[in-house]
């Protein structure tokens, strides 16, 4: 099963996707999580990408495309995957349809988190994150309620890059839902309510898909 996470900064699409990853067994490909890693190596990629986080700016996109593309052919993405920040942008999208295309892949279901933007200014500017998992808290936790990390705050969750951020994804991401919609396979999810209450919607989403699928 090939799921599609989209929402903003904020939306809680890294806590549906580690709740998908256990649920159904399949690979996070978390493009956030890819290019943090590559700044703490310190490769030249990280080296080149780690002031564009910082600023809340996006990576380009064919450095984003490189990457997705190798990520997708590696084999533990045979049984499936679910993406999570990517594609940001209209030709980011346009490239993934290829690139789909060319492994004989198709998205079964594409899970749009749905917040306000005074909410995401407000769970952003605050929120917490353990480096080891990658789970996020709101500010009044101290350790990762997973692993015992104590939290440290994203360089982009500080309040110079936040608002960046919320704007760059409205004027280039927000365009990405456009591309999706005449498909049919887009799922919109109020992502307001508790985590459980979300979760069950999410994987309602997702199994409608493999049902239809596995009847059809
Ligand atoms: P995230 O963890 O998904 O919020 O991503 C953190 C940061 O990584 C973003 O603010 C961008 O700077 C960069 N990034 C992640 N995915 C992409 C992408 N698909 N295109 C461009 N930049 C990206």
């Amino acid at each position: 099963m090939n799921l599609l996470l989209y929402g903003a900064p904020g939306s809680g699409k890294g806590t549906q996707a580690n709740m998908l990853r256990s649920h159904f067994g399949i690979p996070h490909i978390a493009t956030g999580d890819m290019l943090r890693a590559e700044i703490q190596a310190g490769t030249d990629l990280g080296r080149q990408a780690q002031p564009i986080l910082a600023a809340g700016k996006y990576v380009s996109d064919d450095i984003m495309i490189g990457i997705v593309r190798h990520r997708l052919g590696e084999p533990d993405c045979a049984p499936g995957f679910i993406m999570d920040g990517f594609p940001r942008t209209v030709p980011q999208a346009e490239a993934l349809d290829g690139l789909m295309t060319e492994l004989g892949k198709r998205f079964d279901r594409v899970i749009y988190l749905q917040v306000p933007v005074e909410e995401l200014l407000h769970r952003l500017s605050g929120r917490l994150v353990c480096p080891a998992c990658q789970r996020t808290y709101p500010p009044v936790t101290t350790a990762c309620e997973a692993d015992g990390s104590p939290l440290v705050q994203r360089e982009d969750d500080k309040p110079e890059a936040v608002r960046p951020r919320i704007e760059i994804y409205l004027e280039k991401t927000v365009p990405v839902l456009d591309h999706y919609r005449g498909g049919g396979l887009v799922s919109e999810i109020d992502g307001r309510g508790t985590i459980e209450d979300i979760s069950r919607q999410v994987l309602a989403a997702a199994n409608v898909r493999v049902v239809k699928r596995q009847t059809a």
